[in-house]
């Protein structure tokens, strides 16, 4: 996993779902708290602004009074058309235009005043307990104080006192000559305009309401899929626990975490081994009931801050803390001892690679959980699939190995474009009279970089990757071209027989392709054989039957690859029409000191001779064996008794002056050369030319 998927997916572990619910309500706290100052803003400036203007009347009302003299002074006051009255410095009644305007007997001007208000003009606003809503606070400000209407029927004659407008009454003063002028005014506000005010803040509200409650919807929507997202990305389906993220994650916290430095852990690659098999003879829904056994056993043998996981479809990383190497190993065997058995109608089998994480990473705090992890399921990979219940341990071989790989892959098309591999001849002769009878062809790779490299380190590797094909194409194009060239310098050819691996014979013109190759070189396909090993016999047989058939047809010979090594291949050699036998080099080590050996040879030759073949003996080297096998009536022999593989100026220089019996010449367009000869033959010393024929 990357580190920035990483850092994403511990992020999102982390978080959760409070905050999201946290911001909602503080937004909607706040944008509640908007609203509501926007509507206090609104009513208090248009009472202010309708209290002002009342306000300038009073003043008016005023002037108008201290201008007229005593006489004309209530004329003047009742034509304003407003309840008002006057008191003069001493607080004392005047005058009285309209009813109820003050309670004379507690010679106040006004039982009810709760309180004054001096609005911008300088006039004074007085509260008025029966009617008034205004009141206005300590420092002055003027709000509405609706506890102070003592009843709804008062509050309702007041809204109600005109169909269309609601008015609020109240009491202002002014300074006048001989005292103070108490009017009667009044806010009013026309119905309709309250109306349109309280719809829109009514309509404010609604949609603050219905916002909010989508947000909150919405926030509810998103905490159940993060809480369903967190499940995928953490939980494994099938155990309903630790997933490989989790896993990871978690594991690399632990190790970072640890306070005593000197606890070692180890993690372990647990494989439940033929897994497929098991679900393709029955159920992908048994399967996974056996892997949650599994992952059950492994959690209950584990210790309880150990870790386990379920990943891809059949393997569980497991981490451990441990003590000792031993107890480790035991712990893993009674593991893989247990799983064994989980199931009474079956024999399963587990495998498990492990490796051990250094007590201090290198750097501190930095801890790559899943490169230990690779690094053990790369030892469980060393496993043979018949090694069941195998534990391996990873070390520095297998990275070796790995590298190897790595830097034979990254070479293989340029070593082929630039021609580093270079084709050895092994000669076979004939026991009866050391003569030459034939040749294989075998490949050496001279690598400017990684040096002279023999095929046991990169066919297999050709094999496994598919590139063995391209090699195969290139080592028959190669022996038929040196074919073609030592027949042009008048050897006497005999035929060269070329490996051509398993994996060809999946192409249904395999048999074509040889043809074309060696035709393309222009040399006789009876100079060439193919060596087929006995696995290929394994696949499809009506297929290779076919492909033999036109071998065959086009002129080249086919060889049965070291017979006898692996499993028994009779039975191809019942069905398929095949011209040489090459007896495996292991049935030779050790005849010489036991007759059972001497007689397997003896019958497979009879055999061979029976079924009209010619049989070749690989791997002879000692003198005993060429006797038997020549008493045997072997036809030919290879081996480093007679030659080692040698480069093809070698081999060309035992053509020229080898006894061929059985040889191909071509007449037409011959031109007998010097042959080339070389050093660089591969044979160590005291190995071969003391008994080359
Ligand atoms: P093979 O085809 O069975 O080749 C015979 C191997 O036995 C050769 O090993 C040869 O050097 C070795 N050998 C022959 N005589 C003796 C002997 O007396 N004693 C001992 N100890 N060994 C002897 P080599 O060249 O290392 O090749 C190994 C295998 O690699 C071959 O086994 C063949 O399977 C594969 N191989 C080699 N060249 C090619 C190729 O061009 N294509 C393919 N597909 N496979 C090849
Ligand atoms: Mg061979
Ligand atoms: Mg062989």
């Amino acid at each position: 996993m990357s580190n920035t998927s990483r850092s994403k997916a511990m992020k999102l572990r982390k978080s959760h779902a409070g905050w999201g619910i946290f911001m909602f309500i503080l937004i909607f706290l706040m944008a509640s708290v908007i609203l509501a100052l926007i509507a206090s803003m609104l009513i208090t400036f248009s009472v202010n602004s309708k209290a002002l203007s009342e306000a300038d009347a009073v003043n008016y009302m005023a002037k108008l009074y201290d201008l007229t003299d005593e006489k004309n002074t209530d004329l003047v006051l009742s034509n304003s058309n407003r309840d008002c009255y006057v008191l003069d410095k001493d607080g004392n009644y005047l005058t009285e235009i309209g009813k109820n305007t003050c309670d004379q007997s507690s010679g106040q001007p006004f039982s009810g005043i709760v309180g004054s208000y001096t609005a911008g003009t300088g006039v004074k606003i007085y509260t008025d307990k029966s009617h008034g809503f205004l009141t206005v606070d300590e420092s002055g400000n003027l709000e509405f104080d609706y506890k102070s209407v003592l009843s709804i029927e008062q509050l309702t004659d007041v809204l109600y006192a005109d169909e269309d407008y609601v008015s609020f009454p109240y009491w202002t003063s002014a300074p006048v000559k001989d005292g103070t002028l108490f009017v009667k005014t009044v806010i009013r506000f026309d119905i309709n305009d309250l109306i349109y005010v309280g719809i829109i803040i009514l309509a404010a509200g609604v949609l603050l309401l219905f916002v909010g409650a989508a947000m909150f919807a919405n926030i509810i929507s998103n905490i159940v899929d993060h809480v369903k997202m967190k499940r995928l990305l953490f939980m494994d389906h099938i155990s309903d626990d630790h997933n490989w993220v989790r896993f990871l994650i978690e594991g690399e916290e632990m190790l970072k975490k640890r306070r005593n430095k000197s606890k070692k852990y180890a993690v372990v690659n647990l494989v439940f081994v033929k897994y497929r098999n098991f679900v393709l003879c029955h159920s992908v829904e048994e399967g996974e009931d056996q892997l949650r056994k599994v992952y059950n056993i492994i959690r209950r043998k584990i210790g309880k801050k150990d870790m386990v996981a379920h990943v891809s479809t059949s393997s569980f990383p497991i981490l451990i803390a441990y003590k000792d190497e031993k107890e480790l190993r035991m712990l893993i065997h009674s593991i893989i001892g247990e799983l064994e058995k989980i199931d009474s109608d079956h024999k399963f089998a587990f495998q498990a690679g492990v490796d051990l994480i250094p007590a201090s990473p290198k750097k501190r705090n930095v801890v790559f959980l899943e490169h230990y992890y690779n690094n053990a399921c790369a030892a469980r990979m060393t496993l043979e699939e018949t090694d069941e219940s195998g534990i391996a341990f990873f070390n520095q071989k297998i990275i070796d190995e790995h590298k190897w790989i790595d830097n034979i892959q990254e070479r293989q098309q340029r070593a082929i474009d630039n021609e580093e591999f270079v084709v050895y001849y092994q000669p076979k002769y004939d026991p009866s009279d050391n003569s030459l009878k034939g040749a294989e062809a075998l490949v050496r790779w001279n690598s400017p970089d990684l040096g002279f490299i023999s095929p046991g380190r990169f066919i297999p590797i050709f094999e496994e990757n598919g590139f063995i094909t391209e090699l195969d194409h290139y080592m028959i194009r190669h022996v038929a071209r040196d074919q073609r060239r030592w027949l042009n310098s008048g050897y006497n050819c005999v035929p060269v027989s070329v490996n051509v691996s398993r994996a060809h014979f999946i192409e249904d013109d395999l048999a074509d392709q040889i043809r074309d190759l060696v035709r393309g070189e222009n040399c006789p396909t009876n100079l060439i054989e193919i060596e087929l090993t006995e696995s290929a016999f394994f696949d499809d047989k009506k297929a290779l039957l076919t492909t033999i058939g036109k071998l065959k047809e086009y002129g080249f010979s086919v060889s049965m690859d070291d017979f006898g090594s692996g499993y028994s291949s009779l039975n191809s050699l019942k069905d398929l029409p095949l011209d040489v036998l090459k007896l495996d080099a292991g049935f030779f080590r050790g005849i010489s000191d036991d007759d059972r050996g001497e007689k397997v040879v003896s019958a497979a030759i009879k055999l061979a001779k029976d079924l009209s073949m010619k049989v070749v003996a690989e791997g002879v080297e000692e003198k005993g064996q060429v006797e038997f096998l020549k008493h045997e009536e072997c036809d030919m022999i290879q081996g480093f008794y007679f030659a080692r593989p040698m480069p093809g100026e070698d081999y060309a220089a035992r053509l020229a002056g080898g006894t061929a019996t059985e040889t191909v010449t071509e007449s037409a367009e011959e031109t007998v050369a010097e042959p080339e000869t070389s050093e660089s033959c591969e044979t160590p010393e005291g190995a071969d030319g003391a008994n080359e024929p």
